[in-house]
């Protein structure tokens, strides 16, 4: 069953029930109080007719005077002897003979109750007549409630009439309003179909004309996953073709050098040192692979131990200097004795990355400044260097898996493969740090690394912030 049908019932039985159950509610409230006033009309007579019986020595019950049918409403009255038998009748009911009802005619105490015969309601109050203890005779006051029962009835049919048509208008509504209101799910649906039959994930569903509602951004978070989805299926079909242009080039250049040397029939230096140059990043490229393929499924272990930030931050640049050579200077901006919780290996990894980028893309002459502090309850490392910068339309996206910069694409040789931030930032994160960039094209880059402190390291914010 659609959801749209189920809604539909679902609100009109609502509707309908809700309007059967307080009409119900009216009708007997109605039918409670006209009783009472039927009731309370037949206890006035009574007290009337009540003053007026005799009952004479043979045993005989009669009024002393006639009752005036003004004070009497229109109620009926009928005295009854000891027998049962009619005494005196005014009533202007029914054939006088019989008793207007027979049950309560032995009942010491007054009694109500509503009868049926000869085609009328009848409301009958029966009140039996004593003297002392002896029960001589019956009065029975009638009201005929035929008129009542014909007004209940006709409520109860507009009751019923207007819980259905009330149902029927509810039903309609709904199934209108939840057509217009579920359309856009059925957008939703399609254009799902459609990317999965084209395998175009360019499509969207047009968001014009929906409210900020529920679908409305249910929606807007179904186009943004596709914006998503798009991009990551893009950067990966990018990546692929990276791959194996990355893997083509240095096996083209091993394969070219070793038919050279075979021609030759001697082994040559340079053409070793060019294979042995192409081996490295064949295996850079399929390490930071591998760790990527690791970080991305979880299953990159991290061997956190208290770690002296300094000391490795000094040796990664010691490393880094002979990348430097004379093109690019190093300078230490500051240095402070920091004590964190990490793996070494994996952020000796990101502080080589993010060293040998700023090197690499910092053209002959320029400089790379590295420092270390403590703020607050965190280390601080900066790395910034004044080369080429990054565009505002890459630095979104740097950290995403596989991204390389336009400029840094067409760099054949030393160019990485887009994985070195984004593993950084993998690890980085899994340290309970964050890492941010700042970049001005032309002008330089800086990263920053925040990495919390050992516990027993946390400076006072005041004192050591930079
Ligand atoms: P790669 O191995 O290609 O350098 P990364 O993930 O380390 O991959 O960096 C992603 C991209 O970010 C690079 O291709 C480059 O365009 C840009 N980038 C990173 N660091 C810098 C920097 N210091 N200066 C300019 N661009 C940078």
């Amino acid at each position: 069953m659609s959801l749209r049908l189920r809604l539909t019932i679902l609100y009109s039985a609502l509707t309908g029930g809700i309007l059967l159950v307080f009409g119900m509610l009216i009708f007997f409230l109605v039918s409670v109080l006209l009783v009472n006033q039927v009731d309370n009309i037949l206890t006035a007579a009574a007290r009337e007719v009540l003053g007026r019986v005799r009952f004479n020595t043979y045993g005989r019950l009669s009024l002393s005077e006639f009752l005036r049918s003004d004070l009497m409403a229109g109620v009926s009255v009928l005295l009854l002897n000891e027998q049962g038998e009619i005494e005196y009748d005014s009533t202007f009911i029914l054939d006088p003979e019989t008793p207007f009802e027979t049950n309560n005619l032995q009942k010491r105490r007054q009694e109500f109750s509503s009868v049926y015969i000869e085609g009328f309601h009848l409301r009958v109050l029966n009140i039996p007549l004593k003297v002392g203890a002896r029960q001589v005779g019956t009065l029975q006051l009638a009201y005929n409630t035929s008129n009542l029962s014909a007004t209940r009835q006709a409520l109860l049919q507009v009751i019923i009439i207007a819980a259905l048509t009330s149902t029927l208008v509810a039903a309609a509504a709904s199934w209108l309003s939840l057509d217009r209101a579920l359309s856009p799910l059925a957008a939703v649906t399609e254009t799902a179909m459609q990317i999965t039959h084209a395998d175009d994930l360019s499509r969207r569903i047009p968001l014009e004309g929906l409210a900020n509602d529920e679908i409305g951004r249910l929606v807007a978070a179904f186009n943004e996953t596709l914006e998503r989805l798009e991009r990551l299926f893009n950067s990966q079909q990018r990546f692929l073709a990276d791959v194996s242009h990355e893997l083509r080039t240095p096996l083209t250049v091993i394969k070219g050098n070793v038919a050279l040397m075979r021609k030759i029939g001697v082994t040559d230096t340079d053409l070793l040192a060019g294979i042995e140059e192409e081996s490295d990043r064949l295996t850079r490229l399929v390490v930071n692979l591998l760790l990527e393929a690791q970080a991305e499924s979880g299953k990159l272990p991290l061997h956190f131990a208290a770690l002296e930030l300094d000391t490795l931050l000094l040796e990664v640049l010691n490393e880094m200097r002979v990348l430097a050579r004379d093109r690019v200077r190093l300078r230490i901006t500051e240095i402070d004795q920091v004590l964190v919780n990490g793996d070494r290996d994996r952020l000796e990894q990101v502080f080589i990355n993010l060293i040998s980028n700023a090197i690499k893309y910092t053209p002959a002459g320029g400089t790379v400044f590295i420092g270390l502090a403590k703020v607050g309850e965190n280390a601080r490392v900066i790395v910034r260097d004044t080369g080429v910068g990054i565009s505002k339309k890459d630095l979104p996206h740097i950290f995403e898996r596989f991204y390389r910069a336009e400029k840094s694409r067409s760099r054949a040789v030393d160019s990485g493969f887009g994985l070195g931030l984004s593993i950084s930032q993998w690890i980085i994160t899994h340290h309970g740090g964050r890492i941010e960039v700042n970049s001005v094209e032309g002008k330089g880059t800086t990263f920053l690394i925040y990495l919390p402190l050992l516990k027993a390291e946390t400076a006072s914010p005041a004192g050591q912030a930079a």
